[in-house]
């Protein structure tokens, strides 16, 4: 059989096995969007002929990174919502900035961002925004694999209205809207494009809808036989909201709407108890583990390793974008800060975390059928990366390989060279094929402008911290 391409000569991370599955002088072969070809150099190139032999010789070959969460349009207010409280985060951080942008600075935002994580070698996207029927877009055009949802709540459009301490006044109409266009979503992309886009519901959490609307949401996810995205126990508010509204705790409450299941993948879990990191493991509801995320906005570690403990599927997430779009530092800070909080250096192995960033995210997504590891028959999503800079050396093979170690704790993500997806480069030599980087980076500091002079005519824009820091001198 004469393959589309074969890959050759590097080391191949296939993610196969109970580890990472080296094959230290691997090739890969591909024939239109699948793996057609996984083992020795010696044994694919005399089995195989291709159209174009690809040496990677002193380079790695690995499964594209699988994020299961993140927020591509916050990309837009990168680094506006730092340092401050966590308690305010949301309101008197983030999402004043978020109101005052428009759709147009979204999708600008969400292009810049998905070739952001390109670089690093991120294939598959969880991303879950509203609005998100446009932004769907920009993963179509620029050939990324994504699992796609609307972010459903019911926030009044103003937050100014909204004090932290009081019960968040929910608009219905607002929560309509927006639950239409999940539907419409789900509707007009879910498999499209040769399974490349699939479509998920994404309530925001328990404490920002009804727990009419979190019915609704669930029959219709049910009907169309789709998954489901949420954050979950994110805050010490989810929890007091949730139980104002319906005197329930959020897990209590999504389990007796019968949210708790293989379809369900939560995010952070960061103030759940025990017993509700259990019940959610063992109901077989995945897990996003966004490390560098929680820190930086909350300060805190979410309960990742414990759900795994449980049995549970975690798999990494970069989240909204206050910490860079970067697989390599998530997967390099998600386990160093295991190892820190206990004082322990074999929490969280580089090993276990690849499997995190791969095939672990692949199964928490519901997809380790077609993603995160190579294997024949698999999708073609993958990337090379060069072994060669000063910091990725030396390369120890026998009798100890220190690879999966240096890929971890090392690499800083520029070593991707190229990255494929549904067999197509979508980078190449550390071009990016499918957009146009330079045009994307001038369209959001046109938006930032924009955006910075609404802010500036809010009157109660001059509290916000950012705002006062910044007239001060110290940003
Ligand atoms: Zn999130």
């Amino acid at each position: 059989m004469t393959l589309d391409c074969i890959i050759h000569g590097g080391c191949v991370v296939t993610m196969e096995g109970p580890g990472t599955g080296v094959i230290p002088r691997g090739a890969v072969g591909i024939k239109a969007q699948k793996i057609a070809a996984v083992g020795e150099e010696e044994e694919v190139l005399s089995r195989y002929t291709a159209h174009r032999y690809i040496p990677a010789k002193g380079k790695a070959v690995l499964p594209g990174f699988v994020n299961v969460h993140m927020h591509t349009g916050d990309a837009i207010v990168r680094s506006c919502a730092q340092d401050i409280p966590g308690k305010i985060w949301r309101f008197k951080g983030i999402l004043p900035l978020l109101g005052v942008a428009g759709e147009e600075d979204f999708l600008a935002a969400s292009r810049l961002n998905i070739m952001e994580a390109i670089r690093s070698g991120i294939t598959t996207f969880g991303d879950y925004y509203s609005p998100m029927a446009r932004m769907v877009e920009n993963h179509v055009k620029l050939g990324t694999r994504a699992v796609v949802s609307g972010m459903v709540n019911e926030l009044p459009p103003d937050v100014s209205v909204v004090e932290v301490d009081q019960l968040i006044p929910l608009e219905p109409a607002v929560g309509e809207k927006k639950l239409s266009d999940n539907r419409k979503l789900v509707e007009q992309y879910h498999q499209s494009f040769g399974g490349r886009i699939t479509c998920r519901y994404g309530p925001h959490s328990a404490a920002m809808c009804s727990k009419e609307m979190l019915e609704e949401i669930k029959r219709l996810a049910d009907q169309a036989d789709v998954g489901l995205f949420i954050h979950l126990v994110q805050t010490k508010e989810e929890i007091t909201q949730t139980e104002l509204r319906t005197g329930m705790r959020p897990v209590a409450l999504l389990d007796s709407l019968g949210y708790l299941n293989r379809k369900l993948l939560a995010a952070h879990m960061t103030y759940a108890s025990m017993e509700e990191v259990k019940k959610v493991a063992q109901s077989g509801a995945s897990l996003a583990l966004c490390a560098t995320s929680i820190s930086i906005v909350r300060g805190a570690l979410p309960p990742a390793q414990e759900f795994a403990s449980f049995g549970g599927r975690v798999g990494l997430g970069t989240d909204q974008v206050c910490n860079g779009t970067n697989m390599f530092d998530e997967m390099k800070y998600a386990s160093m800060i295991h190892k820190y909080k206990n004082h322990d250096a074999t929490m969280m192995p580089s090993w276990k975390i690849l499997r995190m960033a791969t095939i672990e995210a692949a199964d928490a997504l519901g997809m380790a059928d077609e993603i995160g590891s190579l294997r024949e028959g698999k999708k073609a999503d993958l990337l090379v990366m060069d072994l060669s800079a000063p910091h990725m050396n030396p390369i120890y093979e026998r009798p100890i390989r220190n690879l999966i170690p240096n890929l971890v704790y090392t690499a800083r993500g520029h070593e991707v060279e190229s990255v494929m997806v549904d067999g197509k480069w979508i980078m190449e030599d550390r071009q990016i094929l499918t957009g146009d980087e330079k045009e994307t980076i001038k369209e959001v500091n046109q938006a930032a402008d924009r955006i910075a002079g609404e802010l500036g005519k809010l009157p109660w824009a001059k509290e916000l911290p950012l705002v006062q820091w910044t007239r001060e001198g110290y940003y």
